[in-house]
């Protein structure tokens, strides 16, 4: 019989910040890497260390130790050092899709620069894993991967495994949503299972027979890998002596310094017939639910705002438009690297889940303002070498012309606001004061507009004021350019502005006021607290500040939506837990105020002052538990007898023709260790409901399933999620707020606004006071219903989506162009409105690509169109793939198509 085999793997698992700021971790990681590249000098035996499956390490390293690149890449180019395939360790679901991609694509050239790219997809501390996972990794030229969490492994004993998210073995087969499968590697006894393995006899001989026993109990084959190494750990310098210890005393073994690359190998080449399948996203489904770390999504939510923001000036802004607009050889593809690099560091699965030390959050929201600079630049050049083609030659000359721009992938209804220059005065002209009074004079002169298009149609809008503004221009060629400009500030109705598409309109004189026409049209609000357009009537209730909202074209009433809920929590930034005295307050305790903020043809906007009466902070037993580091599980806190007054300010938005009813809620937040949510009962009868995850419409279980003690059953979102029955349903759009949970007695839908705790958790007692998130805040959702058809569900996905992507505007000149007045970039036709498109760039070749993904789990046609361009589909890396057929997308299909110019 041929002897088992031991692959003993050198790491170390690099959280790049987190319980430390960042620098403290760099430094110590120089440390490592120095004594790694030593030990790789002095040890011909040691086979290689494995740089933890983010090429990031090396640039982190070179930083400070730029003298050793050459040793680096000698050690990379002889197999000794093991790197990519990611740029980062990324958080799977609280980040975009595109960045997923760009984590694929970064690593693999930063690790590429360098020689070649350990094969294997790497997770190993992700808080569980997305479904897309097996088809992205084929997208990537993977076939396999590694990963520590998310799958129950129940051992030899337990042949048969039951569940789709247990395994009888480490080795498993994992598919997706579209059938894509991958080899799966669990680390079932941890990524450390190998750690600190002992040269003294005695010690080895102990270490060895239960190490070697825990490992066979999951191995499905004669190949054992074990990982010498956890977080932070410094290199094993004697490993490859304790390995000969090893060897000697237990000859029945073959013990392999090794490396993942000969690990999968030897594994895939063994691999039985009988191994189990698990499917689809991996997140703990079969646990007690107390160590999912889902609730880092609602850790720091304002990290989470921010992210959605900056990614989306990113991706649909910046490099979207400078993909289409600028020309292909300046389009700046290593600014958006740079950025990505940048964005990329936020990404990682300590940071953007909020589950680090206050220091490396403050570092994250520098690093959001950097790429969001880098972003509105590259934005702002190209939408000023678009507005430099769009001919506006059939506006009269006293006429204003400007754009309007749908950067979304689908038709949008609503105001736009818009600033739009009337008059600019140079310093060059005259001293500053001097200009700024003559602007100022121009404020004052009765001005009255109409809004037009090119062929004199009317639009509904109207001018809500003036303001004069400093501003400079600088130009390429020569030195800045200040002046004083007089702005209109416009707002307009666009009724159906289509997907990926420019308007030009223009504020053109006329003699009276031109309002909306406010006379002779009904208006959207009555009696102050309904508001109703063709799609919904939305009624606030003067008693308790809830709304009854009816579908108008499915008949369905809903009671008791946006209902605030806040409760206690002496949880961490990991996991919520409620207080034992489970003392809950509801904005329907108090009567509401209720204010007219906006009564028109066009729009309705009402405000909702909600006093809930909150406890202060937690009870002084939290601070004991805190630091006497007790287990979340035992915790015997409760809220405190103070309150105070939590007062919510929610502003109620309808636009004519819209099928969105839209919340913004601000407030100043003085609590502590509380939760804040608001929740949608729909009333629903519904075994599953769907939420937008990465590439992915995701059908998750509303109930838990039998082992499941954790009283919540918390989950994590990017733009929506929806409950419906089979005569339609319910969808909550979001905007940084990734944390929801379905309550199944009553269908109802709760969306975390706010969570505030005070410690890191985990291992250890770190104080986060900045984690409380005092003072200002804001929570933006909306509310958006269907009827029974999937295209119409999928259109308030695409709502959902687009609803994150503001319309931009542009002043323009009087001038001719090769860009017609109103025009399309992309025209995307598919079966029930089911391609959904993450994003628009140009690959290193600067070929243009378009990325999506199938939001149904069935087959649908699809066309995508770029002015008459040859298409064909592409992998993440911008290879030619095979497609059984290029006008149908498989159910829950990722693809990309690339242009030929
Ligand atoms: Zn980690």
């Amino acid at each position: 019989m041929a002897k088992k085999k031991v692959f003993v793997i050198s790491h170390s698992h690099w959280d790049r910040e987190w319980y430390m700021p960042f620098e403290k971790h760099h430094l110590r990681l120089v440390k490592l890497l120095d004594e790694v590249l030593d030990l790789i000098d002095t040890d011909p035996k040691f086979n290689s260390f494995q740089l933890d499956g983010q090429a990031i390490i090396i640039d982190d390293y070179l930083a400070i130790r730029p003298e050793n690149e050459g040793r680096i890449k000698k050690a990379i180019a002889a197999g000794k050092l093991r790197v990519g395939p990611f740029y980062v360790l990324q958080d799977d679901f609280l980040i975009s899709p595109e960045a997923h991609v760009k984590d694929f694509q970064i690593g693999r050239q930063t690790a590429e620069k360098y020689g070649p790219m350990m094969g294997i997809g790497y997770f190993p501390d992700t808080f569980g894993n997305m479904g897309q996972t097996p088809q992205m990794l084929h997208l990537a030229d993977l076939d396999a991967v590694a990963f520590g969490r998310g799958v129950k492994p129940t051992g030899l004993n337990n042949q048969v495994s039951e569940g789709a998210f247990d395994s009888s073995f480490s080795e498993m087969t994992w598919s997706g949503p579209d059938k894509s499968a991958v080899l799966g590697i669990l680390f079932a006894n941890w990524y450390s299972n190998g750690n600190e393995i002992p040269v003294d006899r005695k010690e080895a001989k102990a270490y060895w027979t239960k190490k070697l026993a825990d490992v066979e109990k999951y191995a499905s084959t004669d190949n054992l890998l074990m990982m010498n190494g956890v977080d932070h750990q410094p290199v094993q310098k004697d490993v490859t002596k304790a390995l000969e210890v090893a060897q000697e005393l237990f000859p029945d073994y073959e013990f392999i310094h090794s490396n993942f690359d000969d690990y999968l190998a030897a594994v895939k080449a063994d691999l039985p017939k009988n191994l189990s399948e698990v499917k689809g996203e991996l997140t703990s489904q079969e646990t007690d639910g107390w160590y999912t770390l889902t609730n880092t999504a609602s850790s720091r939510i304002y990290l989470k705002q921010k992210n959605t923001q900056v990614q989306q000036e990113l991706i649909n802004e910046a490099t979207q438009l400078a993909a289409i607009f600028l020309p292909a050889d300046q389009y700046p593809q290593d600014q958006l690297t740079y950025a990505w690099k940048l964005l990329l560091q936020n990404d990682i699965h300590d940071s953007i889940t909020g589950c680090s030390v206050d220091e490396v959050h403050r570092e994250m929201m520098t690093r959001f303002e950097k790429v969001e600079a880098i972003a509105q630049s590259i934005r702002d050049d190209a939408e000023a070498a678009m507005a430099a083609r769009i001919k506006t030659d059939d506006f009269a000359k006293d006429s204003y012309p400007f754009a309007i721009i749908n950067a979304s992938d689908v038709a949008k209804t609503g105001t736009v606001t818009a600033e739009v220059e009337l008059d600019r005065a140079l310093f060059s002209d005259g001293r500053p004061d001097a200009q700024f009074a003559k602007m100022q004079l121009g404020e004052q002169e009765n001005r009255n507009f109409k809004i037009v298009d090119a062929t004199g149609k009317q639009y509904e809008g109207r001018v809500t004021g003036f303001t004069t503004r400093f501003g400079a221009d600088l130009p390429k060629d020569r030195f800045r350019v200040p002046y004083m400009a007089l702005y209109a500030e416009v707002e307009v109705h666009v009724d159906a502005l289509p997907a990926f598409s420019w308007q030009t309109l223009a504020l053109a004189p006329v003699a009276t006021p031109r309002m909306y026409a406010d006379q002779d049209q009904t208006h959207l609000l009555t009696n102050n607290n309904v508001l109703e357009n063709d799609w919904l009537k939305a009624t606030i209730s003067p008693v308790d500040g809830s709304l009854t909202i009816v579908d108008k074209p499915n008949q369905r009433t809903y009671t008791r939506q946006a209902v605030f809920e806040d409760v206690g929590d002496m949880g961490n930034e990991y996991i919520f837990k409620e207080t034992a005295d489970q003392r809950r307050i509801y904005s329907t305790d108090q009567a509401p105020e209720i204010h007219v903020v906006e009564n028109s043809s066009q729009r309705a906007i009402v405000e909702v002052i909600s006093t809930l009466q909150i406890p202060k902070a937690a009870s002084a037993q939290l601070n004991y538990e805190q630091r006497a580091v007790i287990d979340i599980t035992h915790r015997q806190a409760t809220r405190s007898d103070e309150t105070i007054a939590l007062q919510l300010h929610t502003l109620i938005t309808l636009e004519k023709g819209a099928r969105q009813l839209d919340f913004k809620v601000s407030y100043d937040n003085q609590a502590t260790n509380h939760r804040l949510r608001v929740l949608f009962p729909t009333q629903i009868k519904a075994t599953t409901h769907q939420a937008e995850s990465i590439f992915e419409v995701v059908d998750r279980p509303n109930l838990p399933s039998k082992e499941w003690e954790n009283p919540t059953n918390p989950q994590r979102q990017q733009a929506f999620v929806n409950l419906h029955d089979d005569q339609g349903g319910v969808t909550v759009a979001n905007y940084g707020l990734n944390e929801y949970e379905i309550l199944p007695a009553d269908g109802t839908i709760a969306v975390t606004m706010l969570r505030c705790i005070g410690e890191l958790g985990d291992w250890g007692y770190f104080l986060t006071p900045e984690a409380q998130c005092q003072g200002a805040q804001t929570a933006h959702f909306a509310l958006l219903f269907h009827g029974a058809s999937e295209a119409d569900r999928n259109e308030t996905y695409h709502l959902a989506r687009a609803w994150q992507t503001p319309i931009l505007t542009k002043s323009l000149a009087h001038q001719t162009g090769d860009l017609a007045a109103a025009g399309q970039w992309l025209q995307i036709k598919s079966a029930d409105q089911a391609f959904a498109v993450t994003g628009v760039e140009r690959d290193a070749k600067a070929k243009l690509i378009v990325r999506g993904y199938n939001l149904s789990k069935a087959s649908k046609s699809v066309q995508v169109a770029h002015n008459q361009a040859a298409a064909e589909v592409v992998n993440f890396l911008s290879e030619p793939t095979k497609v059984a057929n290029d006008q149908d997308l498989r159910g829950a299909e990722i693809r990309s198509y690339r242009f030929d110019k």
